[in-house]
């Protein structure tokens, strides 16, 4: 019984993100700039997240000095920086050069979340395991932000594709990923997994999250030269990472 609670709470906050694809059913006059807007909205959730939520968090975990902790931390950010280099190319063969950018952004968006949200489940649950008022708060923060991480995946891919189940498909799979990570820290519960493991690949995440937003999303909202959308993004993606640390 004890497992369940945090099994639910996981579920819940990985379902969040197919709230995002709601985006992708408002009726849109603007096609820019709603364009613009998300990919501007979910570029600055994930740089807001990965600045004040994943590094702070995970820095005091990584090592037991300060000379350690940033030497780790330099060596797993960097390796998030180059995971996107790799991911990038990998995309680039698969994908061939005809598809879009817009496409390769949102399922770029979708491997970066994919990873995003499995530590993030097995944190969900081993947080309400251990204090079921942690992981619910844990829960709703996750959920406020992860819409607009679901926006990051629907939106390019279904304005690339038009096809609305493509989008949903790719923003489902990613959340998944969270109550697979939940499973995952059930099944080798306290063995394997350490809060220093969790804590170095959150950085990694961050170092790929912050690279994702400003080689590829950045350029992307750039592109459709609508300045007001981009800054409105940006502003509500501050709002909503601000909100959810409050909570
Ligand atoms: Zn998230």
């Amino acid at each position: 019984m004890d497992l369940l609670w945090p099994f639910i709470l996981s579920i819940l906050a990985g379902m969040s993100t197919v709230l995002g694809c709601l985006g992708i059913f408002i009726p849109v006059k603007k096609k820019d700039e709603f364009i613009t807007f998300s990919i501007s909205l979910s570029l600055s959730v994930m740089i807001m997240v990965s600045i004040f939520d994943l590094i702070p968090s995970s820095l005091p975990n990584i090592a037991s000095t300060l000379g350690k902790s940033i030497v780790l931390f330099i060596l797993f950010f960097s390796m998030g920086v180059f995971a996107v280099g790799l991911l990038n190319r990998c995309i680039e063969k698969e994908k061939g050069k005809g598809s879009s950018n817009l496409y390769k952004l949102g399922i770029l968006s979708f491997i970066a979340l994919v990873l995003h949200n499995l530590p993030e489940g097995i944190l969900t649950f081993m947080s309400t395991y251990q204090d079921f008022s942690l992981g619910l708060s844990l829960t709703l923060a996750i959920a406020l932000h992860n819409i607009p991480e679901g926006i990051s995946i629907a939106v390019p891919i279904y304005y690339s594709t038009g096809k609305v189940r493509e989008a949903i498909k790719f923003t489902l799979l990613s959340a998944v990923a969270e109550p697979l990570g939940a499973l995952l820290a059930f099944i080798v519960f306290k063995n394997i997994i350490t809060d220093q493991m969790i804590s170095m690949f959150l950085i990694l995440v961050a170092g790929i999250m912050i690279t994702l937003s400003i080689e590829k999303m950045l350029p992307e909202a750039l592109s459709y030269k609508k300045k007001k959308a981009l800054y409105l993004g940006l502003i509500i993606g501050i709002i909503i990472v601000a909100l959810s640390l409050l909570i």
